[in-house]
């Protein structure tokens, strides 16, 4: 196995903006990519290609050595060893689940035996050991889901692509299902990538994270550092429960700001030397004390084990905050911001 390589990656179908645009990234083997965006920025486009369901109009794919695809150039799905799971896991409904998950051994002509025995290991991978003999329609959704991912181990692919696997399953299914993806994930060693727009799917499965918007790469790293360092403006927004603030900083502030420099950055004192920016503060980084800015709760859910608060202060700007005392809607408080991310 070998590196998975995107080369300045671009799609254009007809005369508009191009469904992908200079992408360029690099999957090691046996990472577990999620590819992570809004619907629409390209992330479907970007799993076709290199399926080898959809040629590039520029740039190339490649696995390791291994040209896959580019603008001549186009190795058919088959002869590129990878598996695709489909949002609506394409099972035949008058085979067993064993002759589903055999199916494309079959295909390859793999000699009955064998087949057999790949089956079994398959099945046992995903925990459908007692369900063989039974029909797709006899299984519950999260059932099937796990017969698609047998019928991918099968064939022992290089890479496994999975376009946005959970999005039909109920959000019980989906955290056990999250389970099964990640001990798949362990078991088969292969390389994965898993297009999703759900950031906390993405965050709880894949050891890297990549974001896309508007068809291009905005950033590539493993989900601490997303979460901890987001490039720009779109990911503070869209990773966390994380609030943006616009203020005046001063100049040589670093990205990574705490309490003294972001209480003057919001009371304005620095007038002289700052400049506009915007800071990312996220819930559990705001302290609810008195000798902090003064601000007013204008909502108050109790989560369970908390409250969570959206506080507008003085000027106007509001953020998420969380408590363990009840705090009421119409409050004042005092708020400290322990800790901020100039995106
Ligand atoms: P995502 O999977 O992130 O929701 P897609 O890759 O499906 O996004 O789509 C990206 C953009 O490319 C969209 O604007 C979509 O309408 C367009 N697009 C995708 N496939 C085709 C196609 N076969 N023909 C024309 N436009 C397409
Ligand atoms: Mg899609």
């Amino acid at each position: 196995m070998a590196p998975l390589i995107l080369n300045s990656l671009e799609k254009r179908f007809g005369s508009g903006a191009p469904a992908v645009r200079d992408l360029s990234l690099t999957v090691q083997e046996g990472r577990f990519l999620a590819l992570l965006g809004p619907s629409g920025c390209g992330k479907t486009t970007v799993l076709r290609m290199i399926a080898g369901f959809e040629q590039p109009s520029d740039g190339s794919i490649l696995l390791g050595e291994r040209l896959l695809a580019d603008a001549a150039t186009m190795l058919p799905p088959e002869r590129r060893n990878m598996a695709m799971v489909f949002q609506s896991y394409a099972l035949w409904p008058h085979m067993t689940v064993a002759e589903n998950v055999g199916y494309p051994l079959k295909v390859r002509k793999v000699a009955k035996e064998k087949a057999r025995q790949k089956v079994r290991e398959a099945l046992s991978a995903v925990r459908l050991d007692a369900y063989a003999d039974r029909r797709p329609a006899a299984l519950s959704g999260g059932q099937r889901q796990r017969v698609a991912l047998a019928r991918c181990l099968v064939t022992e692919p290089d890479v496994v692509l999975l376009d946005e696997p959970l999005a039909n399953l109920d959000r019980h299914l989906r955290q056990e299902m999250e389970e099964t993806f990640r001990e798949f994930h362990a078991r088969s060693g292969a390389t994965m990538i898993y297009v999703t727009h759900d950031q906390s799917e993405a965050m709880a499965l894949a050891t890297d994270v990549a974001v896309m918007s508007e068809g291009r790469l905005l950033q590539m790293a493993p989900p601490e550092e997303i979460y901890a360092r987001p490039e720009g403006l779109v990911i503070g927004g869209l990773v966390g429960q994380g609030s943006i603030l616009s203020l005046a900083l001063p100049r040589t502030s670093s990205r990574s700001l705490d309490w003294p420099s972001l209480r003057v950055a919001l009371d304005g004192s620095v007038a002289e030397g700052t400049e506009p920016a915007h800071v990312l503060v996220r819930p559990q980084d705001v302290l609810l004390d008195d000798a902090g800015l003064t601000g007013r709760v204008t909502s108050s859910f109790f989560e369970g084990e908390r409250y969570a608060l959206r506080i507008q202060l003085a000027d106007g700007q509001s953020l998420r905050a969380f408590s363990r005392q009840p705090v009421r809607q119409g409050d004042a408080v005092g708020v400290v911001l322990q800790a901020g991310w100039r995106l």
